[in-house]
């Protein structure tokens, strides 16, 4: 079949033409949070950096030590030393330290510092498992954790680039890796037990309860004045130990509260939060933002049309063009004896 130049441009636009005013695709709404839904507090200006809670996670969640150091050899001992800088594929919780200047005064951004505890967040509308191809990735319609299924996974990654806080960790040093994050001790959860960090907490600074309430507890906290002694509740929100504290201040936010479209791991500090290496995040999800550009593009095969009408202006303008020139097909010694001819 023959179709020329004019025919060809009609048939792309009018596909185009229908693609673009059909009725644009909604926004995908914003994913609520389970009433249930439970997380962790992390109060900076309450963490002494004993890391109890680094210890305490890699036992619950079986997680191998980091590299014996020349010293724990030779004393025939491992693991004593367990202190990897960063979240890792063997460390899921990590306690790091801000510093500035003389480093003087603790919870203060000049001259001072602070501690700040890193692990998943769980974010209530989470990228990772919006990126996920094979549903690997899951949020528990409950709990809220999000929680990761080996069997299902196939290696490739999308989560740890789609992750806007840096979490998923990947086993590069094995034969058969895994992606690695903390999972908000789920196993424990689904026993009625909190998670490990917060029992091992022996200040308060890692908190659990439900989201709503820790988020009311932050709030209240933020009412404090330096200096105010106040009550803080230790291991689980509502529970029964209760440690009195002089408060320090706080940065008026509660980072997590809305990030992202919020996250169900919470954090309060005395310092700015980019100063303790928390990314500034806009409101909304990036999970609803990129499924929507997507929904968008692909509403009425918009895309695949144009994009398939690309490739067949392409394949058309090569052949079109091979069937006009007719030196093409002519054997170049024919056309060197006709010019001599011609001469
Ligand atoms: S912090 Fe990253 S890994 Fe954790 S739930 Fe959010 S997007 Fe997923
Ligand atoms: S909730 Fe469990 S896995 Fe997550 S940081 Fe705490 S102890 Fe580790
Ligand atoms: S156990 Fe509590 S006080 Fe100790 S480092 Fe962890 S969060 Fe801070």
């Amino acid at each position: 079949m023959n179709i020329d130049r004019r025919d060809f441009f009609k048939v792309v636009f009018a596909g185009a033409a229908t693609a673009l005013t059909a009725p644009t695709a909604q926004a995908r709404p914003p994913k609520e949070l389970s009433p249930d839904a439970v997380g962790i507090l992390y109060d900076a200006t309450l963490c002494i950096g004993c890391k109890a809670c680094e210890v305490e996670c890699k036992a619950a969640n079986a997680m191998p030590m980091s590299h014996d150091t020349p010293l724990e050899q030779a004393h025939g001992v491992s693991g004593l030393w367990d202190a990897d800088n960063d979240l890792n594929s063997r460390t899921l919780n990590k306690i790091k330290v801000y510093t500035n200047g003389t480093a003087e005064v603790k919870d203060r951004e000049v001259d001072g510092f602070s501690f700040v505890k890193r692990n998943c967040m769980h974010c209530v509308d989470p990228n990772c498992i919006s990126a996920c191809p094979v549903s690997a990735l899951t949020k528990d319609p409950v709990t809220g954790a999000v929680t990761y299924n080996p069997d299902a996974c196939i290696g490739c990654r999308y989560c740890q680039l789609a992750c806007p806080f840096n979490i998923p960790k990947f086993e590069y040093d094995k034969a058969f890796p895994k992606i690695v994050k903390c999972e908000m001790c789920s196993e424990r959860l689904a026993e009625g037990d909190i998670p490990a960090c917060c029992d091992a907490c022996p200040t308060g600074a890692s908190l659990f309860g439900r989201v709503s309430d820790l988020l009311k507890e932050g709030h209240r906290r933020l009412t404090f004045q330096p200096g105010d002694w106040q009550d803080y509740p230790v291991h689980r929100l509502g529970g029964c130990e209760i440690r009195t504290t002089e408060v320090t201040g706080y940065y008026p936010k509660v980072y997590g509260e809305t990030e992202t479209g919020g996250t169900q791991y919470l954090l309060m500090a005395g310092v700015p939060f980019e100063k303790l290496g928390l990314p500034a995040l806009g409101d909304d999800s990036r999970a609803r933002l990129s499924e929507t550009i997507q929904h968008t593009v692909y509403h009425g095969m918009m895309a695949p049309t144009l994009l398939l009408g690309g490739l067949v202006y392409a394949a058309y303008r090569h052949t079109h063009e091979e069937r006009e020139d007719p030196s093409a097909d002519q054997d170049p010694s024919e056309t060197e004896a006709e010019e001599r001819g011609h001469d």
